[in-house]
């Protein structure tokens, strides 16, 4: 008999922040001065965007709230779990294997039809069933991104004892809790369509174990290669805005002290292809008191609220001087490129005066 494997895929929550520079300590010139600041509330806000629900339509027009009473396809002797991980590092996986297999003892009745019971014996020699903690899921249907895999399990002839289980090492001890349940769920013969929607669903916000955050890192992207896009038109002198915006980029591709080497950077004409956007005018966020901003756009995989990898910078300059555009364009890029800190920046953007900003500082 065929067993069909489903598969529970993974969102990323994407998050984003704004970093205004403080106003002008020379309020007197239109061009602000930048000072390095960690801008108030300018940790990233996580936006946990619920997952798309599963397009399988369910042929039944009503969901019952108790579950048609039906036979376990295991039999009526408890299930015997053990575990197996593959992972590089210890962890213990057998409280959340335990968590899960509690969830289905606990709801049997509501949403199996029939009781199941468990025993979690890690090391068992002859399980009926093996979970596998696995830093890669195995080919497990069509879907790419995978954090899980199990069979289909709906009639005890489909069952080849010991039958396997995978889950994704490296997710967050709440999230490999959840796509146990889950993978277990299919086990169970639960399928995306069948309640508990929370737990079966085909995909969901599942966080990874803590990792740094992007400004933490050394260098906060995946890689060094860099699509850039310039709006010039608002700026007062367009032609001159982009000739700056040159100027910095290429500094910053001759490996300037502190800075990291071999960076690259592509024009691109769509504004939506370009990881480092550069624009003029003002923004809600950033307004001519500031000079120019920096807002940051990442992945916050652990869901700790703060951006663990940049995808994407907006560089703002909201009525500079033509002569200093590439100044604050060359700083900006200093802090999205790892050094938020000033004196971790290359000189020139370090106490710079407003007369050094207008130079020709990048020679
Ligand atoms: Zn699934």
């Amino acid at each position: 008999m065929a067993v069909r494997t489903l598969v529970l895929a993974c969102l990323l929550v994407l998050a984003g922040c704004t970093t205004p520079l403080d106003p002008s300590t020379a309020a007197s010139t239109p061009t602000a001065t930048p000072v390095p600041a960690d801008a108030p509330g300018g940790t990233a806000t996580p936006t946990p965007t619920q997952s798309r629900s599963p397009t399988t339509t369910a042929t039944s027009t009503a969901t019952p709230a108790t579950a048609t009473p039906g036979e376990n396809p295991w039999g009526t002797e408890p299930i015997v779990v053990a575990i197996e991980n593959e992972g590089g590092r210890d962890r213990d996986f057998a409280a959340l294997v335990r968590e899960a297999t509690r969830f289905w003892e606990k709801n049997d009745g509501q949403y199996l039809g029939f009781p199941v019971r468990y025993e979690v014996r890690p090391d068992a020699a002859n399980p009926d069933l093996v979970v596998t903690f696995t830093p890669e899921i195995p080919d497990c249907g069509n879907v790419t991104d995978a954090v899980g895999c199990a069979p289909l399990l709906t009639d005890a002839r489909q069952i080849d004892r010991p039958e396997t289980v995978w889950v994704k090492t490296g997710l967050s001890d709440d999230s490999t809790a959840l796509v146990t349940e889950h993978e277990l769920g299919h086990t169970l013969g639960l399928t995306h369509a069948d309640p508990p929607r929370e737990v079966m669903r085909a995909r969901s916000v599942l966080y990874t174990e803590p990792q740094p955050n992007a400004t933490e890192r050394a260098f906060p992207w995946p890689d060094g290669d860099f699509t850039v896009r310039v709006d010039a038109e608002d700026a007062r002198d367009p032609a001159g805005a982009q000739s700056q915006v040159d100027h910095a980029l290429t500094y910053y591709e001759d490996d300037p002290p502190g800075m990291p080497t071999n960076l690259t950077f592509e024009r691109v004409g769509a504004e939506t292809d370009a990881e480092i956007r550069i624009r003029f005018g003002p923004t809600p966020d950033c307004q001519a008191s500031s000079g120019s901003c920096i807002s940051t756009y990442g992945v916050d995989p652990d869901g700790d609220g703060a951006i663990e990898t940049y995808t994407r910078v907006e560089i703002t300059l909201v009525d500079l001087d033509t002569d200093a555009v590439g100044w604050h364009v060359g700083y900006w890029l200093a802090h999205a490129f790892g050094a938020e800190a000033d004196g971790e920046k290359p000189p020139p953007f370090r106490d710079a005066s407003g007369r050094e900003r207008r130079s020709e500082w990048w020679k």
